[in-house]
């Protein structure tokens, strides 16, 4: 494995400041590691998309391994901003993952990040392109991440600038109940929920939506057993370090609750 910061020389100022307190975390904490999922050109200049893991303490069974994607969307900093918190929590407390193996990427779209566009800098939105044959680097590189890292949950941060409060989205294998709503009332201690009927354009109930967009970041469609799948979209008009917090509160639920509900089903 490359690690991050032998390729990382030479960056884009904005995007090394993005890098740099995850890669400090990696430098500190035996526990966290920095390395590479993938890298591509763009107008000449070279850009990888980072993978940090963090490996929890052994519980004497294998891991569960969950991913988080952040920066999908170039202009939706604050997932970054709450792995940043998540793993620096993590390095001071490993006991709360305990058993799993998280692996975390801040930075999904890095041309986007570095354009503060939605889109890559090819114009397209990332998130409408998966498991699609497209042939965007990115969307190539995170597949490809989906089909070998073997998850058993896939989290995906996001925000909203057309939502007041917090809102998400699941599907899979667990309920609602017994994942993202606990997560959500989790992180309403920070930022209120998106009570909205139609949130996103989707029928909507006390912050969960019941759909989603095609062609979003997702498992492969035919995997089996089906990873969980969580969408966390905070809303983007608060301040950065508000949403980070919040979407923080809400991980830290849903690592033990996803915990707690394996444990369960292992005994049923
Ligand atoms: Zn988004």
């Amino acid at each position: 494995m490359v690690m991050l910061n032998q390729t990382n020389l030479g960056y884009p100022h904005k995007l090394r400041r993005l890098y740099w307190p995850f890669l400090a975390l990696a430098e500190d904490c035996r526990r966290i590691i920095g390395t590479v999922a993938g890298a591509f050109e763009s107008e000449g200049k070279r850009y990888t998309i980072p993978r940090f893991v963090f490996l929890g303490p052994d519980k004497g069974a294998p891991p569960l391994r969950v991913g988080f994607f952040a920066l999908v969307h170039g202009d939706e900093p604050a997932g970054a901003l709450a792995l940043q918190y998540l793993l620096t929590e993590l390095s001071d407390h490993p006991e709360l993952a305990v058993g799993y193996e998280l692996v975390v990427y801040p930075l999904c779209n890095p041309t986007g990040y570095e354009d503060s566009t939605r889109h890559n800098r090819a114009g397209r939105d990332l998130n409408r392109e998966f498991w699609s044959d497209s042939t965007h680097p990115e969307v190539r590189i995170m597949e490809e991440e989906l089909c070998t890292q073997h998850f058993d949950g896939v989290v995906a941060l996001h925000a909203d600038d057309t939502s007041d409060g917090l809102y998400g989205y699941s599907q899979g294998r667990l309920l609602n109940e017994q994942l993202l709503w606990p997560a959500l009332r989790a992180s309403a201690s920070v930022l209120p929920l998106n009570e909205q009927q139609v949130i996103d354009g989707f029928a909507g109930h006390e912050g969960v939506i019941c759909d989603c967009y095609r062609g979003i970041l997702a498992p492969p469609p035919h995997l089996q057993p089906r990873p969980f799948e969580i969408i966390f979209e905070t809303p983007a008009r608060v301040s950065l370090a508000q949403q980070a917090e919040a979407t923080c509160c809400a991980l830290r639920s849903l690592l033990a609750d996803y915990r707690g509900f394996i444990a369960y089903a292992q005994n049923l």
